[in-house]
């Protein structure tokens, strides 16, 4: 394995759950699954200090590990439940497709930097979790796979694409932070008919851009 989860880890990662509960998370099975999920070990060694705190990091190729916070808000919204198909957009690290893996849910995850596809896709199973991993541009979703119970997006879009609303089930949500200009709005999309879809909003975050095409 990457690097060792011990007592330390643990005692870390229980602090962050409390900190996570006080901040107003409430969704039992998100708060133990951010319980177990070792973050550290999706940073680099020596970040050991900033791992547990609730704070985005970076991880190489210009992107972020999300906020612990923004992880387990997102998931909350997503009302996972075992068994469900999910597909995450923007596997980064791949902490968020472990969180959900952890939940029991069957992941398909899609990322357009090669560099960070091939990192995620060693360190997942070498920790247990195997979602299915796709590299390419996550704008289109993935139409031969789906439809999908479930679609989070982890990066910011200005407008919540149309090839991803089409991906889900009658019943199924998305969680995706739509906005411009580093300020984007928490938003649920619900399927709740062939054509029809409702909205709702959930307030300010700030992610790094959804963009097009793939970076080899
Ligand atoms: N879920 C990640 C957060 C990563 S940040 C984690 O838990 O660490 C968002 C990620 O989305 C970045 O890695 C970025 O490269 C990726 N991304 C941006 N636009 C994308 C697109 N169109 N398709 C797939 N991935 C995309």
């Amino acid at each position: 394995m990457t690097s060792v989860d011990d007592a330390r880890h643990q005692g870390m990662r229980k602090r962050l759950v409390d900190a996570l509960k006080i901040k107003g998370i409430r969704d039992e099975e998100v708060l133990a699954a951010i319980g177990k999920v070792p973050r550290h070990v999706f940073m680099e060694s020596g970040f050991l200090s900033f791992a547990y705190r609730d704070q985005a990091f970076p991880i190489g190729a210009g992107q972020t590990i999300s906020q612990p916070y923004t992880v387990a808000f997102m998931t909350e919204l997503l009302h996972v439940e075992r068994g469900c198909k999910v597909l995450e957009v923007g596997t980064g690290s791949g902490y968020q497709a472990a969180v959900l893996c952890e939940m029991g849910a069957r992941v398909y995850t899609i990322e357009r930097q090669k560099e960070l596809y091939v990192k995620a896709r060693i360190l997942l199973p070498e920790l247990g979790y195997n979602p299915a991993f796709h590299y390419g541009d996550g704008y289109k979703g993935l139409p031969t796979y789906g439809p999908f119970d479930r679609i989070i997006v982890t990066a910011g879009a200005t407008e919540v694409p149309d090839d991803l609303r089409r991906q889900l089930v009658a019943g199924g949500r998305m969680v995706i932070p739509v906005g411009r200009d580093n300020h984007q709005e928490m938003v649920v999309v619900i399927r709740t008919g062939e054509e029809e879809f409702t909205t709702q909003k959930h307030g300010g975050f700030v992610f790094v851009p959804l963009l097009r095409g793939v970076v080899s």
